[in-house]
């Protein structure tokens, strides 16, 4: 079996064709949707992953501004410009680029963000939200894999599907979002014996562990669905996933690739957070 290529670019134009007609809906109502980044310092994929960003709001005609900080800018200066931008009415989301340096409390720095511009969704209150089950705005990479299976037609309800990786930005809001879409979930970590056990037993394998290639075929039942969250820099400078791709494709029925798979969906989940969020400030001015 060789498995079909889940092409990541193709489901992001979808996505973004979608958001062009909202914003052209907010436009005629004299709104249009703006994003604030905040780097600080100068780390070198945080510089790419911005630019990205940038690109993306350009294209949809979204409103960004990137404020470039210093390394050793301190907490409460970071702290104040959130602050101003949650009081501006030009920008609906504010996202604050990781890593940031060490003397920065990072936990503080998402705090100080208010919820309603909580795009990429790490507040304390946007994370108990998507527990509950209430209304908010969604983490963009499980987000962004919940849109892909969608598009192909997987549906996880009753299924069993393993996460490999417990993070707070991708492994335990993934498992929380297939939660809610009734699968029956299990989450692995560093810690998981056999873990290859455990995942052949899934129909869905999503990899968010960040080691290279980790996801041997030996991981994978025959005809399950892989999606590889995995960004990693190899020495040659190539990009490579968690999944051994050419290995898996083998045995899966369905796979993302490396580039070109989730990294599109999370910007444009990023995007349609955004406009979300000027569509939930429009409705709030129109209604008081
Ligand atoms: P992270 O915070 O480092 O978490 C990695 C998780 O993997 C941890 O829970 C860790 O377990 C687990 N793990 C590490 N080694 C393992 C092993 N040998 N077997 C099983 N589990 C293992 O990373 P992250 O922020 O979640 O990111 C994960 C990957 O996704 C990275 O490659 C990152 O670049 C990528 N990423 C991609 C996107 C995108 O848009 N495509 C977005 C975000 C992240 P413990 O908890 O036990 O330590």
């Amino acid at each position: 079996m060789t498995a079909t290529i889940i092409n990541g670019k193709t489901i992001a134009d979808r996505v973004k064709e979608e958001l062009r007609r909202e914003i052209a809906r907010l436009a005629s109502a004299g709104a249009r949707p703006g994003l604030a980044v905040i780097l600080v310092g100068d780390d070198a994929a945080s510089q790419v992953y911005v630019r990205n960003k940038q690109k993306a709001c350009e294209d949809l005609g979204i409103h960004s501004e990137v404020h470039r900080l210093p390394e050793n800018t301190p907490e409460e200066q970071l702290i104040d410009l959130i602050r101003l931008l949650n009081a501006s009415e030009d920008i609906h989301g504010i996202l604050v680029q990781k890593p940031l340096p060490g003397h920065i409390n990072d936990k503080a720095v998402i705090d100080a963000i208010d919820v309603e511009k909580d795009v990429d969704a790490f507040h304390p209150i946007s994370v108990g939200n998507l527990l509950i089950g209430d209304k908010g705005f969604l983490p963009c990479t499980p987000a962004g894999v919940m849109e892909m299976l969608k598009e192909i037609g997987v549906s996880v309800a009753g299924k069993r599907v393993a996460v490999i990786g417990r993070s707070n930005i991708v492994g335990k809001p993934m498992a929380a979002l297939l939660l809610r879409e009734h699968a029956t979930v299990t989450i692995c970590h560093s810690r998981t014996a056999d873990l290859p056990g455990v995942t052949r037993e899934a129909d869905v394998i999503i990899a968010a562990v960040g080691k290279a290639n980790l996801v041997g075929a030996e991981y994978v039942k025959p005809g399950a669905v892989v999606i590889d969250v995995g960004m990693n820099r190899l020495p040659d400078g190539k990009l490579a996933g968690d999944v051994d791709f050419e290995a898996v494709k083998e045995v899966a029925s369905a796979i993302t690739p490396v580039p070109g798979g989730v990294g599109r969906m999370t910007i444009a989940m990023l995007m349609k957070n955004t406009v979300e969020a000027a569509a939930n400030a429009l409705a709030k001015r129109s209604n008081g």
